[in-house]
């Protein structure tokens, strides 16, 4: 059996990975898609000491990094099942069962996306995610926040301080954030709320140059000039496939305590998939290696 078996292969688990790795013990690592997230990312400013590298270019990094170590890497597996008995036990969707000591799951998070013609097609070219990682890309700017929710408010209040001017489409007839963020939200001078709008369509030639919505009310589509648009309709944890082994949030995300901990002793989170507030790559490498650290300790005790 492993000492620390990695369910993902994220920045969070590659990071725990080699702290793992790092203490002489038994290390394997299940990936779906080596790198995570970081695939589908174009330029990265804030990963501290690197001033920009590109997504690709850090999940090849990150896989060479790994295999400095002597980790078991298994690529293109997805696990399907956890079970704590005298092991713990991982049952991956080829049907093979893996056995470890301690788990440290780390299968991340996907942005919900909006669905309508120009939101593939503008990716990294004008439609964002992430407004931490994006929003100084809009500096001057006009753009369009799509979803009204906490994660919409939050971020059209950060995207106000750094673009020229912000327009929230919300498809409901009312925001659904808290208070004090939609009094913060509507005391902007630079920002407009559009409520009742259905986004139908993000309008571009080589990027992004408006988006087309419908007025639920009256029927009548209108069009918006804008050279960004981030869609803040939800981030889903991938952790469909643990159903009720451990605890989970409302939202799904992992439940763990200050050193990664989960609810069943050995099982240890990091990354995207926990109750972590923030989702950033500096944030999630530090609780891999935090669960990593959790685990050795795990495993020095029991
Ligand atoms: P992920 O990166 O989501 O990795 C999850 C891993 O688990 C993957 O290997 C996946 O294949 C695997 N997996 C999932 N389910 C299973 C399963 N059942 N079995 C086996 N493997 C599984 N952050 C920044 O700090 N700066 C940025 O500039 C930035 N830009 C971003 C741009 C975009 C478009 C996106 C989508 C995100 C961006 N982020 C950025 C956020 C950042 O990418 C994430 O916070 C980070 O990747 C989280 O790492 P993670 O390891 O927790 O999860």
């Amino acid at each position: 059996p492993y000492d620390v078996l990695v369910i993902g292969g994220g920045p969070s688990g590659a990071s725990a990975a080699i702290y793992a790795a790092r203490k002489g013990i038994r290390t394997g690592i299940v990936a779906e898609r080596f790198g995570g997230q970081i695939l589908d990312t174009l330029g990265i400013e804030n990963f501290i000491s690197v001033k920009y590298t590109e997504g690709p270019k850090l999940a090849a990094s990150l896989e060479e990094h790994v295999k400095e170590y002597n980790v078991d890497v298994m690529k293109a597996q997805r696990a399907k099942r956890l079970e704590k008995k005298e092991l713990i036990e991982v049952e991956l969707e080829s049907g093979a069962v893996l056995k470890s000591k301690t788990v440290i799951i780390s299968t991340g998070a996907r942005w919900r996306n909006i669905g309508v013609p120009g939101e593939a097609e503008f990716k990294n070219k004008g439609v964002a995610y992430c407004p931490h990682c994006d929003g100084p890309l809009f500096a001057g700017k006009d753009v369009a926040v799509i979803g009204g929710g906490n994660s919409g408010v939050e971020a059209a209040i950060d995207l106000a301080g750094i673009a020229k001017h912000v327009t929230v489409i919300e498809y409901a007839p009312e925001l659904k954030a808290d208070s004090v963020l939609q009094d913060r939200l509507y005391s902007l001078p630079n920002v407009t709320v559009l409520k009742n709008a259905q986004t139908k369509e993000i309008t571009g030639t080589d990027k992004v140059n408006g988006i087309s919505y419908i007025d639920r009310e009256s029927g009548e589509t209108h069009h918006i000039e804008l050279q960004g648009v981030f869609v803040q309709i939800g981030l889903v944890p991938n952790t469909d496939w643990l159903a009720d082994t451990l605890e989970r949030t409302r939202f799904g995300e992992i439940v763990v305590d200050s050193r990664g901990a989960t609810s069943i002793p050995g099982v240890f989170a990091a990354g995207d998939c926990t109750n972590s507030p923030y989702k950033q790559i500096i944030i999630s490498m530090g609780s891999g290696a935090t669960a990593a650290l959790g685990a050795f300790d795990y495993l020095i005790r029991n």
